[in-house]
């Protein structure tokens, strides 16, 4: 919710205009659809490999470090990966 700088109604973040004095009203919303935010997916796999290195070191049947550091590597790449098509999905959408 915001006001209208010229007849100070009350303005939604959607309107485009002010309903009560038709003024244009600058378009906040257009940025906040520009920022992209990163895919839930790279964010949950970035979070697994968090909490698998954290289980690793606090488990008392510790794997052997080799094991936790490919599976740790295998969820970082995936979400690089993840983030990686996010990114060109975004820019090569022209057919
Ligand atoms: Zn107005």
């Amino acid at each position: 919710m915001g006001r209208c700088s010229s007849c100070n109604g009350v303005v939604t973040k959607q309107d485009s205009q002010c309903y009560m004095c038709g003024q244009r009203l600058p378009k906040r919303a257009r940025v906040a659809v520009a920022t992209k935010p990163l895919s839930p997916l790279s964010n949950v796999l970035f979070m697994g490999s968090l909490a698998f290195t954290a289980y690793c070191w606090l488990t008392p049947h510790k794997l052997p470090l080799t094991v936790s550091i490919a599976i740790s590597g295998v969820f970082l790449a995936l979400s690089f990966l993840d983030r990686q098509r996010s990114k060109n999905s975004g820019q090569s959408d022209k057919h």
